[in-house]
């Protein structure tokens, strides 16, 4: 006969429904942490050693890289869509709507510079930058035309 797993978190000894624990976790019936119990233990562990915690997700990625690579793709993606709708999912100059031709701009011109005082590389870091700050006044929405008719005449031609 199967023995009936009890899904009882061997950290904070409480009995949890199964999804809240990781899979495998609850192998052959033993009792392992829930999954609030593990998040906890790794937010605990980064706070303890930021940089081996860093270190150990380095070696992680190194290990993972096609995995990681999808995964922090995925990341990118969702937080581009985060800050399209935060900004109002439109250009500010034309209206466009198109996702695909919406960019993060900077509303004085003055990315390059924001960038280097910000430690912003890459094409996604200002999209991590927006939302770690509460989506800042100094940036806005533009899509590719109006964006670059902006960096190349100063101003878009709609505006003038
Ligand atoms: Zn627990
Ligand atoms: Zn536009
Ligand atoms: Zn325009």
């Amino acid at each position: 006969m199967k023995e009936k797993i009890i899904p009882r978190c061997s950290r904070c000894k409480k009995v949890k429904r199964i999804v809240d624990f990781h899979k495998g976790g609850l192998k052959n019936g033993r009792n392992c942490w829930c999954k609030k119990c593990v998040s906890l233990f790794y937010q605990l562990k980064r706070k303890e050693d930021p940089q081996k915690f860093r270190d150990r997700q380095k070696q992680w990625r190194m290990k993972n890289l096609e995995k990681s690579k999808i995964l922090s793709r995925r990341s990118q993606q969702k937080v581009r869509l985060l800050i399209l709708k935060a900004y109002g999912n439109k250009c500010v100059c034309c209206g466009e709507r198109e996702e695909k031709f919406l960019h993060l701009d900077h509303v004085n011109n003055d990315g390059v510079k924001h960038r280097k005082k910000n430690n912003l590389h890459g094409g996604s870091a200002l999209y991590y930058y927006a939302k770690r700050n509460n989506y800042p006044k100094n940036l806005q929405l533009l899509c590719a035309n109006c964006n670059l008719a902006k960096g190349h005449y100063g101003k878009c031609p709609h505006k003038s």
